[in-house]
């Protein structure tokens, strides 16, 4: 069983290949920034620190974020592996992490996707969410067929409130700041790190990630 551990900055595509590598593997994908904002949608935590760290682009604490790891690492379907989109994102939260793995005895694999800041503001900025399930659109690379409606439910389709541009500066130096150190740290650990180029569609750079993972 294995871990696999997708990093990039904001908008690096690390969820929308996690639903594909998901899908291709059959193993859960895990977004902490999904299960946190689905607690928002559900009423907990809104008003709290970590409501007000997502809406202002910093990071959630680490203790929250590492708790919700474990329990959801925890259920049955993961016990095959799973893919990991978010997180860790500070050095604490992967020795919190590694820890939990080697107690179980689980492998991990990182898969870095390298990718410009001026492409990541375009795809950011021009990225829609529906509003019921999820779906995530881009209105240049990847459009509904109906203005600004989900083609699956038809529901309206919202920009991510984090993706307004003064946030997604925040969000990036947040990466710089915090996350970039946890790539340095898998690479000193001798962690099989595969450095892919996340430019380009969702399925070349999908490609791209099975060649390095030699998944067929
Ligand atoms: P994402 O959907 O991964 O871009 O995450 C959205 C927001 O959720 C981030 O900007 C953080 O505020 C918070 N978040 C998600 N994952 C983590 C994490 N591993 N550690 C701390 N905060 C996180």
């Amino acid at each position: 069983m294995n871990a696999i551990i997708l990093l990039g900055a904001p908008g690096s595509g690390k969820g929308t290949e996690a639903k594909l590598l998901a899908g291709r593997l059959g193993v859960p994908h895990v977004s902490t920034g999904e299960m946190l904002r689905e607690r928002l949608r559900q009423g907990i935590g809104v008003g709290t620190a970590v409501s007000g760290a997502m809406l202002a682009g910093a990071l959630v604490a680490d203790g929250v974020v590492n708790r919700l790891v474990e329990e959801r690492l925890g259920e049955p379907d993961a016990a095959r592996g799973f893919i990991l989109d978010g997180y860790p994102r500070t050095v604490a939260q992967a020795e919190s992490l590694r820890e939990w793995l080697r107690v179980r005895g689980v492998s991990e694999v990182v898969i870095h996707l390298v990718i410009d800041y001026n492409i990541v503001i375009a795809r950011l900025t021009n990225r829609r969410q529906c509003l019921r399930c999820g779906t995530v659109y881009n209105l240049i690379s990847k459009p509904p067929s109906r203005d600004e409606l989900c083609d699956l439910d038809g529901e309206k389709l919202a920009m991510r409130e984090d993706d307004a541009e003064p946030v997604i500066r925040e969000r990036l130096e947040a990466y710089e700041r915090q996350t970039s150190p946890v790539l340095a740290w898998y690479r000193e650990a001798g962690t099989r790190v595969l450095d892919v180029d996340g430019d380009g569609s969702p399925e070349a750079v999908f490609v791209r990630i099975c060649q390095a993972m030699g998944v067929g």
